[in-house]
């Protein structure tokens, strides 16, 4: 064990994830690489944590917080006007397509989900909520009892009354073999059925991701969230949108996730990529929403000067560059060349993805169930072989993967060859 390993062992919480055996200390980064202590280079397929959405060590990023820090003020208080602020809300609430869209800002994507319950709680007058099994929305309370992943619960308490739906569970019995149309129309029966039954008369959101992130980027069917959508609007629920993974193009058809099922949300949250490895979170919802909290409120560091320097310049680097064609290109180039792969690899259970979101699921070749021993072994013998990838899934036998958007094609060829390799590798290992 490393000495730097010794030491986190002693003084940080034994519940804090640590990815591969001997865990990685990351010392430098450059474009879609980054370098650990020993000075071993490796391509990035997870972007930190999907949170150097355009790479490291951009000079776009570098030199607009340097041209905020050259001021002398890193940050004095948000009741003061920051044109930073300012100006990366207009870009937002235009992108997110919500009519008479406000911003606003916070530190994380926990913080922001907090700020979207509080704002469609308060604005139903109820605290029931609609939430997704095998979701992850954060650590607070209020987001973990929205969370419908065990493994990421740490509390039962809950300041909200929770009712979890279908929609990401096809692998359950009753959905096998459905076509996907057949798959929507159980799962919005099913949400009838809640409502009809589970739930208080006044419901006040859904929360749900596009596609899954901690969950083993679960994907539902297209169409799932408007056909839930149109059983909302009867009742006047609110539909939020949870983009923290999947917002900024990453998808490659759309710019934010839930624009992929024709839906336009009444609130979404965002943040990981955002500040390109500065902190940075946020909900944007309607206007009347956002504005109808009764007392006020700010958030001490939440758009701070340097978080919104670091914002803008990376999202202004991913509209003028056109990233998300980019993630669209390499994306699809890097998931069909998985489901080359998978057809012959008994081991691969499945493939999944949109756009640089995508993941494989490691499965016993000869009963197809879980193997989350065998998502062990990829994630050592792809470091060793120079490049990173995420674990999770409600099983942990997913490879999560999510390269920076700026990922060339050169670049895609050389993860989708490792990734391929190791499969090989280890469904003969396995067979
Ligand atoms: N929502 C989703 C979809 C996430 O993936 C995460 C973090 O992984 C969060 C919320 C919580 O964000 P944070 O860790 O910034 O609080």
């Amino acid at each position: 064990m490393s000495d730097l390993l010794r030491r986190h062992r002693a003084v940080m919480p034994a519940w804090m994830p640590l990815y591969y055996d001997e865990p990685i200390e990351i010392v430098r980064g450059k474009g879609n690489r980054v370098v650990d202590a020993s000075g071993k280079s490796y391509l990035d397929f997870f972007a930190g944590i999907l949170t150097n959405m355009i790479g490291y060590d951009v000079p776009e990023v570098r030199e607009a917080v340097e041209r905020q820090l050259a001021t002398g003020v890193v940050h004095t208080s948000t009741a003061y006007l920051l044109r930073g602020q300012v100006e990366l809300a207009e870009k937002i609430a235009r992108l997110s397509g919500i009519e008479n869209a406000k911003v606003f800002f916070v530190n994380s994507g926990t913080e922001a989900n907090e700020t979207a319950l509080l704002l469609a709680t308060y604005a139903r007058g109820s605290d029931q909520i609609l939430a997704m099994r095998q979701s992850y929305h954060g650590r607070s309370f209020g987001a973990i009892s929205v969370t419908g992943n065990r493994s990421w619960k740490n509390s039962p308490l809950s300041p909200f009354n929770v009712h979890f739906l279908h929609g990401t569970d096809r692998h359950l019995p009753q959905f096998r073999g459905m076509s996907d149309a057949e798959y929507i129309a159980a799962c919005v029966e099913d949400l009838r059925h809640v409502l009809a039954t589970a739930t208080a008369p006044d419901v006040a959101a859904l929360i749900a991701e596009p596609i899954q992130g901690v969950g083993g980027f679960t994907m539902p069917p297209d169409g799932l969230y408007a056909a839930y959508k149109e059983v909302l609007d009867e009742q006047g629920i609110l539909f939020i949108s949870d983009e923290v993974q999947t917002g900024w193009g990453r998808t490659g058809t759309a710019f934010f996730g839930i624009h992929n099922h024709g839906v336009t949300p009444d609130i979404m949250t965002f943040a990981k990529g955002l500040g390109n490895g500065f902190a940075v979170g946020g909900v944007v919802a309607r206007g009347d929403l956002m504005d109808g909290l009764p007392a006020t409120g700010l958030s001490t560091f939440g758009g701070n000067p340097i978080a919104m320097a670091a914002a803008n310049a990376t999202l202004d680097y991913v509209l003028d560059h056109d990233l998300q064609a980019n993630a669209h290109r390499t994306g699809t180039l890097i998931i069909e060349g998985l489901r080359l792969a998978a057809a012959r690899l008994p081991v691969v259970g499945d493939v999944r993805g949109r756009g640089l979101m995508f993941a494989v699921e490691l499965v016993d070749p000869a009963t197809g169930a879980p193997a989350p021993a065998l998502a062990g072994r990829f994630m050592e013998e792809t470091r060793a072989a120079g490049l990173l990838v995420g674990k999770g899934g409600l099983y942990g036998n997913a490879i999560r993967m999510a390269p920076p958007l700026t990922l060339t094609e050169d670049e895609a060829r050389e993860g989708l060859r490792i990734i391929v390799a190791t499969l090989e590798k280890i469904n003969a290992e396995a067979a």
